[in-house]
């Protein structure tokens, strides 16, 4: 049963972090996909739990009022749930942030840690980010969560990453760093362990091994780019497993057989 995907709203976005996969791949090509025929086919298909994460190869809220059509759209469906990441240096005006926590869309925010760390990697934009962190905070009454990659440098100063991230008090997902600067799987592993003694840390189900979780890779969730369907975001430099149009009831019916304990891509 397919629980999740991941959209990708546009191609654009206003860094180039250094890890960045979709610009390392060359990936931020714009193509012309058709979202509300996607959320047709998940208003459709989900008669259960669902999440849609409109994240992908570009910045979303770049394209707020796209978004914002996306949200509204598939709103009339009592068993999606919407969330949003965001590298948090677009100023959104009070009532937008408000429009997103009214529709009770998660936005998480791309914040690898303390301000040498997270300018290193992501443009130095720390400042600004942290000043829209506050202002989502003042509109909401609460910290977003966050969405930190985590690199060689993070685990070389795990004690100073975690506490950083105490302050915030919501939860924070950790992903392991790919590509050039990626890292091996037990050394991230280990650094969320440590981290989980003080932080709420997310703990994926099967999902991705990026995130604490199993690999869902043909499995659950599916990521829809540049008009097309891949296994994951990570895989979007495999081959297409179909077109956007493609309904979750025949994706339903993929099966891959592997450990999912381990990353499907990595197995290749
Ligand atoms: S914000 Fe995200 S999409 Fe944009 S360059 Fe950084 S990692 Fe890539
Ligand atoms: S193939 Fe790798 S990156 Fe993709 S979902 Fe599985 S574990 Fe995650």
């Amino acid at each position: 049963m397919v629980d999740r995907i991941c959209i990708s709203i546009n191609n654009r976005c206003n860094l180039k972090c250094r890890y960045c996969h979709f610009n390392e791949k060359g990936h931020m090509d714009a193509c012309p996909m058709d979202i509300i025929k996607i959320l047709d086919n998940v208003k459709r298909y989900a008669h259960h739990d669902f999440k849609i994460g409109f994240v992908g190869n570009g910045e979303p809220l770049l394209d707020y009022e796209k978004l914002k059509e996306y949200i509204l759209c598939i709103s009339d469906n009592e068993w999606v749930k919407v969330y949003t990441i965001t590298n948090g240096t677009i100023a959104l005006e009070d009532k937008e942030w408000d429009f997103l926590e009214n529709h009770q869309v998660n936005v998480g925010f791309s914040l690898d840690g303390y301000r040498e760390l997270h300018n290193r990697n992501r443009c130095n934009s720390f400042d600004e980010v942290m000043k829209n962190v506050n202002a989502y905070k003042d509109v909401t009454g609460h910290y977003p969560t966050f969405n930190a990659t985590v690199g060689k440098e993070s685990i070389e100063n795990a004690n100073q990453v975690i506490h950083f991230f105490e302050r915030f008090g919501t939860r924070i997902t950790f992903s392991r760093m790919i590509g050039q600067y990626g890292i091996p799987l037990d050394e991230y592993r280990s650094f969320v362990k440590l981290a989980e003694k003080n932080l709420s840390v997310r703990q994926g189900g099967f999902d991705c091994t990026m995130y604490s979780g199993k690999c869902g890779a043909g499995k659950n969730n599916y990521f829809f780019a540049n008009g097309k369907i891949y296994l994951c975001g990570n895989c979007i430099d495999l081959q297409p497993i179909g077109d956007s149009g493609t309904t979750l009831y025949e994706l339903e019916k993929m099966s891959l057989d592997f450990d999912r304990n381990f990353c499907y891509k990595e197995s290749l």
